[in-house]
């Protein structure tokens, strides 16, 4: 495991606010990875008294490790590659709203999914971020393991940084399969974070704004 503090680079990666307190390990190559967790999705389906060696389960535990290693590509993704330059000199002062990104996670405490949108705000201080780079920012995070508390603030953090905006504001609204498969089985709790940075934090009237444009 290794410390990861804001402005380190590891392989290539410059970790921003919002990992400051975050430890990853250092990711392993690709071919590694796929072995190994192919491997141990083998004996996680042994483990059930299943036999590994019929026909529709001979090829599950190389799909499942090629599923896991996407719905976690967050952690090979690199913040540059994620905003390519779309960071563009701009006089635009108003809030910009982009409403109801998907999100798809895995909670880090059962590995289970959880899903739902993500609305993200900022007011530009000199410089706007490409449409869908917010979109891919928001990818960057949930595609790791994580609580939906960190990734808000991972998300907004993050955003502050790359734009240095006067305000940001995410909203995540999200089920939680560990909550509706398991637990306590309740199917219809909606679990709601946020992150209020800047101007969005210390001004009721902005806030009060960006609530309301996303129907909050
Ligand atoms: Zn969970």
């Amino acid at each position: 495991m290794a410390s990861i503090v804001a402005g380190q680079q590891i392989n290539g990666f410059t970790f921003l606010a919002g990992s400051r307190t975050v430890t990853y390990p250092k990711p392993l190559p690709f071919m590694r990875i796929m072995l190994n967790t192919s491997d141990s999705y083998t004996q996680i389906i042994e483990s059930t008294g299943e036999d590994i060696s019929r026909p529709g389960l001979v090829d599950t535990p190389k799909r499942a490790a090629k599923a896991f290693e996407f719905l976690t590509r967050g952690y090979h993704e690199t913040l540059a590659e994620v905003i390519n330059d779309a960071l563009f000199p701009s006089e635009f002062s108003e809030m910009v709203i982009v409403k109801d990104i998907e999100l798809y996670s895995l909670c880090e405490h059962h590995l289970l999914p959880f899903i739902g949108k993500c609305h993200v705000a900022y007011i530009p201080n000199g410089k706007v971020l490409g449409l869908s780079k917010v979109a891919r920012i928001v990818d960057m995070f949930a595609r790791r393991l994580q609580i939906q508390e960190t990734l808000v603030s991972q998300i907004a953090n993050t955003i502050e940084e790359v734009t240095d905006a006067q305000g940001v504001a995410v909203i995540i609204e999200a089920k939680h399969m560990c909550m509706m498969m398991r637990g306590v089985e309740k199917q219809n709790s909606v679990m709601k974070t946020s992150s209020m940075l800047g101007s969005f934090r210390d001004n009721q009237a902005t806030r009060s704004e960006f609530l309301s444009l996303i129907n909050c």
